[in-house]
């Protein structure tokens, strides 16, 4: 048996292409010491991809061409050479898009699996679960009767945030980009209202929802829309910025042009960088784990089946085709 990997094979310029992506068939290395096997069972597909496949440094160092492409992961242990994991240990990490990997062992963490999928560990109780919690918990810090406003609101870190706030006692209002994700928003996640920012006029209906302002804007779209959001800001507001999924494939970032709205609401503009809190990652995940059997919380995956559909798989974050949280079932 070989390894399929699927490498770096241009940096994109602009939208990713699958031709940005080379298949590589490598032999299964033995693990040395303190090294464990692992297969891999799902790749998760997050938007901060395509931040990796650039050059240079931000938050974490671009992927190298010719490498395996970043990607988070969980999957079985099938060689050890160490005491602390055995052969069929479920692990998470971060051993890339891959369908096997011989990795140090302290990049690993076991995964005590209850009745979840395991690929669970990638979405709502992994890293972008802990990015809606920790975001908004501690950078949003939300309190009963606020209006918190959310945008890519029906993606996994948007329908986790609302949720969440929803069980602070907040008023949830959110965009997205088609009336079906609008409607799961109300119908299974809560949400107050939610405004189509493609067929919807945003500035209208944020005045229309948010009559008193807004004092959470939870945002991971940035662009022109951060622009008119920071136009109702409430006095005291606080603006996360998780992410600016629009401006991803742009080669020139837009800026804000009304960040002195910041300045008369007395107001935070902050960001949050989800690997803070990796100390307090399990306090959160036992607290999402409650809420979801307590049906306070609801969770939806994309699944996309086989290592080589990654490229075409990745692109439908930056297109809206993915359904909740797009992640990709390799065994
Ligand atoms: P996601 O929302 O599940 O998927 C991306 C969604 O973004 C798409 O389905 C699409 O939904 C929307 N989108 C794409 N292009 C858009 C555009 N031009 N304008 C408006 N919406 C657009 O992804 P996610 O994993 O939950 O991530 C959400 C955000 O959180 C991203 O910005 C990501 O970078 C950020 N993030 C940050 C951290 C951190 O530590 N700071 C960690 C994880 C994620 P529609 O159909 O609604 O357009």
């Amino acid at each position: 048996m070989k390894n399929t990997q699927i490498t770096l094979a241009s940096r994109p310029d602009g939208m990713v292409k699958a031709t940005d992506f080379a298949i590589a068939k490598k032999e299964i290395l033995q693990p040395g010491e303190n090294q464990v096997t692992v297969e891999t069972h799902y790749i998760s597909i997050d938007p901060a991809m395509r931040g990796w496949m650039n050059e240079g440094t931000t938050y974490i160092k671009g992927v190298e061409i010719g490498t395996p492409m970043r990607a988070f992961t969980v999957g079985k242990v099938v060689s050890s050479t160490t005491r602390d994991f055995s052969e069929g240990d479920l692990v998470s990490g971060m051993w890339g898009v891959q369908t096997h990997a011989t990795v140090d062992v302290k990049t690993l963490s076991k995964i005590e699996l209850g009745t979840e999928s395991i690929s669970w560990h990638l979405g709502i109780l992994g890293m972008p679960g802990m990015t809606a919690y920790f975001g908004l918990i501690e950078k949003g810090k939300p309190q009963k009767g606020e209006t918190i406003f959310i945008s890519g609101a029906a993606g996994i870190v948007g329908s986790t945030v609302g949720q969440i706030a929803k069980i602070y006692g907040c008023k949830v209002v959110g965009t997205a980009g088609s009336d079906e994700k609008c409607l799961y928003l109300q119908e299974k996640c809560g949400f107050d209202a939610t405004i189509n920012y493609k067929t919807e006029n945003v500035d209208e209906m944020l005045s229309h929802h948010c009559p008193n302002g807004v004092d959470i804007f939870y945002d991971n779209v940035g662009g022109p829309l951060l622009d008119t959001v920071l136009t109702k800001l409430a006095r005291g507001a606080r603006v996360v910025i998780c992410g600016a999924i629009s401006q991803y494939n742009t080669k020139q970032f837009y800026g804000p042009s009304n960040y002195m709205k910041i300045v008369s609401a007395r107001g935070i503009l902050t960001g949050i960088i989800v690997f803070d809190y990796i100390a307090e990652y399990p306090t959160a995940v036992k607290q999402i784990k409650r809420w979801i059997s307590e049906e306070k919380i609801s969770y939806e995956e994309h699944l996309v089946e086989g290592i080589e559909k990654f490229p075409e798989a990745l692109k439908m974050l930056f297109t809206g085709e993915n359904f909740g949280k797009l992640t990709l079932k390799v065994k």
